[in-house]
């Protein structure tokens, strides 16, 4: 059946409608209905006028692309007035025909279409044949031109789109020069408004530098008239990042990054797209949106959103970015003619090309965000306080605080423990040489000065590196467990379920994650992906290689304070010293470990920021490098010292019990029954600073009775707070930002779904 005569309602109704109309008499018409008129030519042409030329600087994007029409190699504007007084465009391009200067400013007169299907294959900026007439109806134009070959030019002015006088000969330079005077002379109300807007040479000049970027084998200037400097000058230049430079400062050009996408497939798409957008380290309160489609400098507003929405989700402080953009597409893909000043285009597919587009700024910004990371903390680190004492911490300790404020002191479970006096081999006191007495002996501290900086040096070893390093990289971006990594990307931290696992939502799932594995995951990842761009923390004391290995050893020892073997310990060392101090160049140019030539270690990596790690475990990790590392072959190399720095770093629980709960038992300076070595060993492998405390302790015993011992305490709870700050707010968001998880993590533990919520809540309805 016909659909249309089913929708169409029965007869019956439309006759009864139709009687129902028919009954009462038309009411009198009490007015004439007004006349319609031709409206007079000058009339319709200086309204579609207005709507060309909106402004000055529409006037001047006109003439500059006619001028690029033109096949020009120097385009030089002047402007008196905001453009209002005069507009003058000079080009070198190929002149006006003397017999075509007679209809030049007639509507709809162009050389560059003749017919409607020209349209789809169009390259000219120009087609519609309005803009010089749309001139003529709205201001004073007159054309100076002159074509190859001519002994002289022709100059010409027009007024509503014919010629006010015969053209005259005149001198002329290659090319044609058209000044636009007293525009809107007719149009009372928008000259108004106009010259009350200061900012249209602002528009100009900014019109100005858009072009020149992308056309970089031609010259541009642009300048006040009667003014002795140019505001936009540029000359033909090999590259558009030159002419960025050069237009629109250094600071810019330095934190642009270069950007590629495309497709060839026509089920979906077929553009190619090439630009610049700004990194994580570039500020800006706008957007700078230069997009050029097909050549066609047009705005976009779906991809610019798209960009944007980017932008706002990737970078921490919501900085507005810089882009140049160049997009080809098949000619028939687009729609020019969508907008009387072809401000606007419209594309073939426009969803698909701006969600590749966005995929492909979204992938660089992520990686850039990491550079950004990189320099900021080179300020923090300069303007925090070097050194802290033991003294300092324990009298206001620096507990983090979770409003996300950067706490600046060195919390207490960053310093390195030291004791020079203690037989059982503690890490030196670097920073206190004087024993200071029997508490403070016990545990001096060597703060981790955090002033020094090093900035990235020409690596000379750079290039070789690199291969093994990308191999690397590509290693994990085709491991990485595309389930987990939307977890990764979308969850929120809920807390710690206990020492190592963090409970995480993802959508309506709860989650356990291993904080330990995944930081110790991000850190190797961000290892390799700084690598030899890292920022470095001073260890305020170089410390000896040689003392940290024999420690690292005797940890592994079941008896820790058994002198056994010590001499075969010091050997290992001396070997594993002397092997690190070879290595040192390539550790300290790839890695920022800095190993001096006495074998003392002294600079680590800084692989997050506002992140150092657990000096505790320096022994383990230089045993690690110098056993672990086999330093023959290059990527297997990387990838070893990676893995220890990854180990190194990851957040471990403290060594110190948690205070929360059962752990609170060791702080008591009266121990229960039981022997202390087998807590320490149930608590952690490597406890060397604690054991010798609870020794201590248990000496003192009968006068201290069963007191807490709240300098330790408040010290292990500084400790696990800190912690948990950190897994919050520099692990997770890192993470969300950074890792990759390998498919492993999904099987071996790392991550345990807990409960869906839909199932609790059907729990709880049968409650
Ligand atoms: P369109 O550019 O759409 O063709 P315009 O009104 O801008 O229409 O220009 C009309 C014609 O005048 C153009 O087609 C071109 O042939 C000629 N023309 C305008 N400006 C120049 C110029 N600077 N150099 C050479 N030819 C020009
Ligand atoms: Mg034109």
């Amino acid at each position: 059946m016909d659909p249309y005569t089913a929708a169409a309602p029965p007869t019956d109704e439309w006759e009864m409608e139709i009687d129902a109309i028919e009954s009462p008499p038309p009411p009198p018409l009490l007015k004439e209905p007004p006349k319609i008129r031709r409206l007079d030519e000058s009339v319709v042409n200086r309204i579609a006028a207005g709507e060309v030329i909106q402004r000055p600087v529409s006037a001047i994007k006109e003439l500059v692309e006619n001028s690029l029409d033109a096949n020009s190699t120097s385009i030089n504007v002047v402007v008196k007035d905001g453009g209002l007084k005069l507009i003058q465009v000079s080009d070198d391009g190929h002149g006006i025909r003397y017999e075509d200067l007679p209809i030049l400013c007639e509507r709809h007169t162009t050389s560059k279409l003749s017919t409607f299907e020209d349209l789809q294959s169009i390259k000219s900026m120009g087609f519609r044949g309005e803009a010089l007439a749309s001139m003529t109806y709205v201001a004073h134009v007159t054309v100076t031109t002159i074509t190859k070959g001519q002994l002289h030019g022709y100059r010409v002015s027009y007024r509503d789109g014919i010629m006010e006088n015969e053209p005259k000969a005149c001198a002329a330079v290659k090319g044609t020069q058209i000044m636009v005077e007293n525009l809107f002379y007719n149009m009372a109300a928008r000259r108004k408004t106009l010259q009350n807007s200061a900012d249209d040479y602002t528009k100009i000049v900014d019109l100005l530098s858009r072009f020149s970027i992308h056309h970089t084998n031609l010259s541009f200037s642009c300048r006040k008239h009667g003014a002795a400097r140019a505001d936009v000058h540029t000359v033909a230049t090999s590259s558009s990042l030159d002419a960025i430079r050069s237009v629109y400062g250094v600071s810019v050009a330095r934190n642009l990054m270069k950007v590629e996408a495309s497709d060839d497939d026509p089920s979906s798409s077929i553009f190619e797209m090439n630009g610049f957008i700004s990194n994580a380290s570039y500020s800006a309160k706008k957007i700078t949106m230069v997009l050029y489609i097909n050549d066609r400098l047009v705005e976009c507003s779906a991809l610019k959103r798209a960009i944007e929405v980017v932008y706002a989700a990737t970078l921490p402080k919501a900085s507005k970015p810089f882009i140049y953009m160049t997009i080809m597409l098949p000619p028939e893909h687009v729609d020019v003619n969508v907008h009387p000043t072809k401000r606007e285009v419209s594309l073939l597919n426009q969803e698909i090309i701006v969600g590749k587009i966005q995929s492909a700024v979204e992938s660089k910004l992520r990686k850039s965000n990491e550079t950004r990371t990189f320099q900021e903390q080179t300020m923090e680190l300069l303007s925090s306080s070097p050194l802290v004492t033991r003294k300092d911490s324990h009298s206001s300790p620096s507990l983090p605080v979770s409003t996300g404020s950067r706490s600046q002191k060195v919390p207490v479970q960053k310093m390195v423990r030291t004791d020079s006096s203690d037989p059982a081999g503690r890490l030196h006191s670097y920073l206190d040489a004087k024993p200071l007495g029997e508490q403070e002996s016990r545990n001096s501290l060597t703060a981790v000065s955090r002033s020094s900086v090093r900035q990235r040096r020409n690596n000379p070893t750079e290039a070789a590196d690199l291969t093994s390093i990308q191999l690397l990289i590509r290693e994990i971006d085709s491991n990485s467990h595309c389930g987990l990594l939307d977890i990764v990307r979308d969850c929120t931290y809920v807390g710690m379920a206990d020492d190592v696992y963090a409970l995480l939502q993802h959508n309506t799932r709860l989650y356990l994650a291993n904080v330990v594995n995944l930081s110790k995951e991000l850190m190797y990842q961000q290892v390799l992906r700084r690598f030899a761009h890292f920022n470095g923390i001073q260890l305020s004391d170089p410390t000896p290689l040689q003392e940290l290995i024999i420690l690292a050893l005797r940890e592994e020892d079941l008896d820790p304070d058994s002198n056994e073997n010590d001499d075969l310990k010091k050997k290992i060392a001396e070997m594993n010293t002397d092997l690190l101090k070879q290595k040192a160049e390539m550790l300290d140019e790839c890695f920022c470990i800095h190993i001096d030539q006495d074998g003392n270690l002294g600079r680590l990596p800084v692989i997050l920021d506002q992140y150092t790690p657990d000096m505790d475990r320096v022994p383990e990790f230089v045993l690690c490098l110098g056993n672990d590392v086999d330093w023959e072959e290059e990527k297997s190399c990387f990838q070893a010292v990676s893995a220890a720095l990854g180990n190194f770093y990851a957040m471990h629980p403290p060594l110190l019990p948690n205070p929360s709960g059962d752990g609170l038992q060791f702080y008591q300076k009266s121990k229960p029954a039981g022997n202390p070595s087998d807590r320490e060993s149930e608590h952690n492998s490597i406890t060397h600073g604690f054991s010798f405390k609870s020794m201590n302790f248990e000496g003192n015993d009968k006068e201290m009775g069963d007191d807490i011992d709240e300098e330790l305490l408040s010290e292990a709870k500084s400790a696990w707070a800190q912690r948990e700050w950190s897994i919050q707010h520099v692990l997770f968001p890192a993470m969300r930002l950074f890792l990759k998880p390998p498919a492993s993590m999904a099987t071996n533990g790392t991550f345990v779904q807990v409960a869906s919520l839909e199932k609790l809540y059907k729990i709880f309805e049968r409650c």
